[in-house]
């Protein structure tokens, strides 16, 4: 195949083929053999995580909320302590919160507020759901801090009842391997047609392995035994570009990028509540969404710790046995430091 080319709309198109439209995946027509190939090679070489040993939604968590700002490798050891010293959901549930975050920053494991959220959602599990977690991702994003990518992933690995996941690797395979335009909507078309029914734990996990381990920035194609070289767009033309990561689009969305514009925003400013700086610093701002309060409250925390705001955290009860933490978040006040 050809050398890809961009068109006027930036999205990726390969010479001598038609644009397909931006939501129009287009899988291989053999997609049983694509889909067999992947899950024999990820049986034959995955990596072993100790989290890929259980179906326990509690340990699969744990290792979810750790994994979102710690490298595998350090994951591996904190995951591990974590689940000796609370064994249970129940074991957490009853934990100090303090103890938890003592825990969490002890072990370099990201912003305090997620052991607290993780905290918050043992204590839900254990008390308002009878130990019971909930077993499909809408429910499992009932619990505290647990957003759609996290409760896809515990659905998929603890209940094997999950969608098929869409993060940065997962679109680079499909990008590369089956041309599948640089688009949201055809990245989520492609990746749910792809993963067969029913086998949301094997396929999520195979198909991250294989962006993982082989489909990498730079692809180890021959050496990581790859299985969709037969199918493989990038393959058969050497063409390996992935998504668009240039650096102006680096820099736009970036974490940087939104840190100066709070600071831009709070400039002539007293305090504002977390829910006012927000749409003034995106205009998709939702306090519950993505890039909602969790998202806006890790940038005011960056800020903080780097002495360029203050944070009012005015969530003392979050560390009483008493109080939700919704209604604390809300209140939560950012103000430039003088
Ligand atoms: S053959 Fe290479 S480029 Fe294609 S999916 Fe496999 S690792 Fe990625």
């Amino acid at each position: 195949m050809e050398e890809g080319v961009t068109d006027e709309g930036g999205q990726k198109s390969r010479q001598g083929e038609p644009n397909r439209e931006a939501d129009a995946g287009e899988l291989p027509t053999d997609v049983a053999a694509v889909r067999e190939a992947l899950l024999e090679w990820y049986e034959a070489e995955h990596r072993d995580f100790p989290w890929r040993r259980t179906d326990d939604p509690y340990e699969i968590l744990v290792s979810e909320v750790m994994s979102q700002q710690t490298q595998l490798g350090r994951v591996i050891a904190a995951w591990s302590a974590f689940l000796d010293r609370w064994p249970t959901v129940e074991a957490l549930a009853n934990a100090d919160r303090s103890a938890v975050v003592g825990f969490w920053s002890e072990h370099r494991l990201g912003y305090n507020n997620r052991a607290k959220y993780l905290h918050e959602a043992a204590r839900q599990v254990t008390e308002e759901r009878n130990g019971e977690f909930p077993r499909d991702p809408d429910g499992l994003q009932e619990l505290q801090g647990v957003g759609p990518y996290t409760a896809n992933a515990v659905a998929s690995f603890a209940f094997d009842n999950g969608a098929a996941v869409v993060d940065t690797n997962v679109k680079r395979v499909l990008y590369r391997a089956f041309s599948v335009p640089d688009e949201n909507g055809a990245f989520e078309t492609g990746a749910r047609d792809l993963m067969p029914a029913g086998e949301s734990k094997a396929w999520n996990n195979a198909i991250m392995e294989l962006g993982g381990v082989a489909c990498e920035k730079t692809p180890r194609c021959d050496e990581a035994g790859c299985p969709w070289r037969p199918w493989c767009d990038a393959y058969a033309s050497s063409d390996f570009s992935a998504p668009d990561v240039s650096a102006q689009s680096r820099f736009e969305g970036s974490r940087r990028q939104f840190r100066g514009r709070i600071v831009d925003v709070l400039r002539g400013q007293e305090a504002l509540a977390l829910d006012e700086l927000g749409p003034k610093v995106r205009v998709d701002y939702m306090p519950e969404g993505t890039y909602g309060r969790e998202w806006l409250r890790d940038l005011a925390e960056d800020l903080a710790a780097d002495g360029l705001v203050e944070l009012d955290e005015r969530d003392a009860d979050l560390d009483s046995d008493s109080g939700t933490d919704t209604d604390a978040e809300t209140n939560a006040t950012v103000r430039l430091r003088r």
